[in-house]
């Protein structure tokens, strides 16, 4: 505790091209954190720490393909940036979809299966349990939601449905195939923040907290 005070108000960039940005900045600040709407290369400057929105992860990454958006991310990710990424933002942030090729950001070594639950159930609510939060299930929103088909040996699973994880982090990235952002449940917030002071502790100690192998975008431990 007394550590985290002696550390600034982090600054938490929220991409806002396209999706549900804006309760995420609610989110942030409910937790504590300063937000920024990231629309343009320049906005990545300087921050702690990055959300991936849900919305449509096509559209997400056209436009984001289009402008340079993307590309300036994929870098900003690639100097150990912690980020977090909801639904459509889990998708970008896979290395692989089972639907083939789109733009994606990338970096974190897992498969998705996009709009895994099918057209009938497109959207509904169910209790998760998540790892970090023994004490009670996380009331998890789902809406065209995805699940990770393949998770690679380095992420760890924080919460499955039906066998494939619905949540997952490394040390550097978490994603949930659920909106935490659309419940009054700040849990998911907080892991972020924790994980953003925990990336910045190091570096303030001059550790950083990525070491990549050529190519790798997200360290997966
Ligand atoms: N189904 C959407 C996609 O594939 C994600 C939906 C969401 O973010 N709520 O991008």
């Amino acid at each position: 505790m007394v550590r985290e005070r002696e550390l600034a108000k982090p600054l938490i960039g929220v991409l806002a091209v396209q999706g549900a940005f804006a309760e995420h900045v609610l989110g942030l600040e409910r937790v504590g954190a300063d937000s920024r709407l990231v629309r343009q290369p320049t906005d990545l400057e300087g921050l702690d720490g990055l959300v991936i929105p849900g919305g449509e992860s096509t559209t997400l990454g056209l436009l984001g393909a289009r402008t340079g958006l993307l590309d300036a991310v994929q870098r900003t990710l690639a100097g150990g940036l912690p980020v977090f990424g909801t639904c459509a933002g889990m998708i970008m942030l896979a290395d692989e979809t089972t639907g083939g090729p789109q733009p994606l950001i990338g970096g974190l070594d897992i498969c998705v299966r996009r709009n895994a639950f099918g057209r009938q159930v497109a959207s509904f609510e169910a209790d998760v349990e998540l790892t970090p939060f023994p004490e009670a299930p996380f009331p998890g929103v789902f809406i065209r939601a995805p699940w990770a088909e393949r998770v690679g040996p380095g992420v760890e699973i924080l919460a499955s449905r039906g066998g494939h994880a619905i949540a997952a982090r490394t040390d550097v990235a978490l994603v949930t195939a659920f909106h935490p952002e659309l419940t009054d449940d700040l849990r998911v917030h907080d892991l972020f923040l924790r994980m953003v002071r925990e990336a910045g502790a190091h570096d303030s100690v001059g550790a950083s907290p990525v070491h990549r192998k050529e190519g790798e975008r997200v360290r997966a431990q």
